[in-house]
């Protein structure tokens, strides 16, 4: 298959990684005669260093034209003071191409159980998805901002979601359950917000159509409670936009290493943008030591999402999965005594075994 790639690789360790899930996706190529087109753009810091815009028009314009986006990470101290901030630039980008789905595997490898907060025992059988809405919600609510009233400083946010933008993402989440473990549990707060009363009245009324999948509805704060107690018990998480932001960090931590995961954001069409979830760090960005791994395994879901090339995608995952077992190792993830891999050999551990 021919496919156009766009590779947005960002600042800190952005670059380090994209590079590494390039390389792991061109060995993919010349394995299955795919021809894969890689076209590289600025965002986030180094955009408004270049452009003084941190997502110029014609950069959201290739992705639209393309078959996927591959996103390292934005932000850093340079750019911590400035009016215009390197995060704008990726929720133009949800908000431009559409993404309105966030997708968050989590599935601890049992060989790197000692790097988890997690006792091994309650590490056993986790394996799940947070489905996040991304471009509902707080974050995008209309009146916010601050006002001075009666001498007192204010400010607003307004929390608003409609049954079409909760239907698409708890169909979405339906769909996925169906092809793994059958099990959606839909996060909100209804017994407080009327936001979460109409989640849940349509999350209800969505899952109806999937009579194979089984619902449960829980609140937040004890979604955040059983992510530690009991992880095993998830198979797929959905939630609204700021609910999902905070759980889905929290399940992160679950794994090991911020280094570890990926993700994808997708829209209606096959269209999406991949990338691992952690930021730019900062503190090991330029040393060549950052863990490739989230954006290696952010490559794959685009093979599986967009591409629609899922034997391919599990190649990528095989090989990650064999690497841990035969304890190839980046300073992240390393017990004392064990040898440390730098970013570039962690990824040709990976290749060697795809
Ligand atoms: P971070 O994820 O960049 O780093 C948190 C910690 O995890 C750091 O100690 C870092 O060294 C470590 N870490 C992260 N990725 C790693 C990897 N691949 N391998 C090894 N260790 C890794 O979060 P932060 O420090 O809070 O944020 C740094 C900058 O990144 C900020 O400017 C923030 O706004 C931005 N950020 C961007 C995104 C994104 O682009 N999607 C997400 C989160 C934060």
């Amino acid at each position: 298959m021919n496919a156009k790639i766009i590779t947005l690789p960002g600042d800190g360790i952005g670059p380090e990684v994209t590079a590494e899930a390039v390389r792991a996706l061109n060995g993919i190529a010349a394995k299955f005669s795919h021809h894969f087109e890689f076209e590289e753009h600025f965002i986030g810091g180094c955009a408004i260093d270049a452009t003084g815009t941190p997502l110029a028009e014609a950069t959201l314009d290739a992705c639209r034209n393309a078959n996927a986006v591959l996103l390292g990470a934005v932000g850093g101290p340079k750019w911590d003071r400035g009016e215009v901030r390197p995060e704008q630039g990726l929720l133009g980008l949800r908000k431009g191409l559409g993404l309105y789905a966030n997708l968050r595997p989590v599935k601890p490898h049992s060989a790197l159980a000692h790097a988890s907060p997690l006792r091994a025992d309650k590490l056993a059988g986790v394996d799940f998805i947070v489905v996040r809405e991304l471009t509902g919600g707080l974050y995008f609510g209309k009146p916010q901002g601050r006002f001075d009233q009666d001498g007192h400083k204010r400010a607003i946010d307004t929390l608003e979601y409609t049954d079409v933008e909760i239907r698409r993402i708890v169909d979405l989440a339906c769909r996925m359950a169906s092809a793994r473990r059958a099990r959606v549990t839909s996060v909100d707060k209804a017994n407080v917000l009327a936001s979460s009363k109409l989640w849940r009245e349509i999350a209800t009324q969505t899952a109806l159509a999937y009579s194979a999948v089984t619902l449960d509805h829980l609140l937040v704060d004890t979604c955040a409670m059983r992510l530690v107690v009991a992880p095993a018990s998830f198979d797929v998480i959905v939630t609204e936009n700021m609910f999902g932001d905070i759980l889905t960090d929290e399940a992160a931590v679950l794994v090991g290493s911020m280094g570890l995961l990926p993700s994808a954001s997708l829209g209606a069409g096959a269209l999406g943008v991949y990338e691992p979830i952690h930021g730019s760090a900062p503190d090991i960005a330029g040393k060549g030591i950052a863990n490739p791994i989230g954006a290696i395994l952010s490559a794959a879901m685009l093979l599986r999402h967009s591409l629609n090339l899922p034997r391919e995608a599990e190649m990528i995952e095989r090989a990650v999965d064999r690497a841990l077992s035969d304890g190839c190792r980046t300073a992240d993830i390393a017990q004392a005594g064990e040898r440390v891999l730098s970013t570039q050999a962690m990824a040709d551990a990976i290749i060697e075994r795809m």
